[in-house]
């Protein structure tokens, strides 16, 4: 099928960008990447009055101010190459879509579009980041933690834009580890898991940071995993943190997977992450 009939507008700042979409009112949407949005235009599943391209609004810049911080449209491509991107981000690139994919698509729209099962919301929780949003009021900061609601629905206000996201840089101290199970390379997942352990000299954990996936409609902490961790060698507690985690999820069955199924692999997924990052 082919999309509804749009407008398109090509915003050459972020202030063109803003008015446009405020123009446009809650029929209006941004275009960053377009490897999510172009497929739900063609599907009909969204079909909105304005296109608003973001690709050509100086929202690309790339800075360092103790943390990385990206402009909305860096391809995710790039974050293979850039030294201060977390390991636990490069270890998740590879599994998010394909390199032609990854080529277009955008870190601010894959945080903004809000995919239960994307890779980059599940990592920036995981290290505890925030994006930075720019609207009608103004610009805010929102924490991951207060960022992802449910499927494809964040706390970004109407007519807001994500402008840059922040990810704190790797420390001495901490640990990270990224698993993940796909029916093939590329394909959405069925299960991922994103640990960050920070550790004392004795190798104990200070703190915990676990986070999955595809499991559910949002990226989710495993606090009481974290709280199970915490003070302990991780791989020590990995079997019981595994069982843990498999009683903590309740995916429904899938097309590809029991809610069973799903439910031990996230197990074994997170033992798994805690072996690795020890
Ligand atoms: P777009 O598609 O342009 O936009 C996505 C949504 O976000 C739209 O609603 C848009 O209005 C909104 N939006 C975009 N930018 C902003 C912004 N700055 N502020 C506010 N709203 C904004 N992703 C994964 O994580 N894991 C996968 O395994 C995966 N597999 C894929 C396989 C295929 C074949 C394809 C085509 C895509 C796949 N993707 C996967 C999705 C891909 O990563 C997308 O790039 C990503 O989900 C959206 O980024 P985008 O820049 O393409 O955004």
């Amino acid at each position: 099928m082919k999309p509804v009939a749009f407008d398109y507008v090509r915003a050459r700042s972020l202030e063109e960008a803003l008015a446009a979409l405020a123009d446009g009112g809650e029929d209006a949407k941004p275009l960053a990447g377009g490897q999510s949005l172009v497929p739900a235009l063609n599907l009909r599943l969204v079909r909105p009055s304005l296109l608003v391209d973001l690709n050509r609004a100086g929202l690309d810049a790339v800075a360092r101010d103790g943390e990385l911080v990206l402009g909305a449209t860096v391809r995710q491509a790039a974050l293979a190459d850039d030294p201060d991107v977390h390991p636990l981000v490069r270890a998740a690139l590879p599994f998010v879509g394909h390199p032609g994919t990854r080529s277009r698509g955008t870190v601010g729209g894959s945080l903004a579009h809000a995919d239960g099962a994307a890779e980059l919301p599940v990592c920036l929780l995981a290290l505890g980041g925030s994006v930075d949003v720019a609207g009608p009021n103004g610009t805010r900061s929102i924490a991951a933690d207060e960022l992802f609601v449910t499927h494809y629905t964040t706390t970004l206000a109407p007519g807001e834009l994500v402008i840059r996201s922040r990810w704190p840089l790797p420390r001495a101290d901490e640990r990270a580890a990224f698993e993940e199970l796909a029916l093939r390379s590329g394909d959405y997942a069925l299960s991922m898991v994103a640990v960050v352990l920070r550790l004392d000299e004795g190798g104990v954990v200070a703190e915990a940071r676990v986070v999955v996936g595809a499991v559910s409609d949002r990226p989710t902490r495993l606090s009481e995993v974290e709280a199970l961790v915490v003070g302990a060698r991780p791989a020590e507690v990995a079997t019981e943190a595994a069982a843990a985690a498999s009683s903590l999820v309740d995916p429904p069955d899938g097309l590809h997977a029991s809610g069973r199924y799903l439910r031990s692999l996230t197990g074994t997924l997170v033992a798994r992450a805690l072996r690795r990052a020890a």
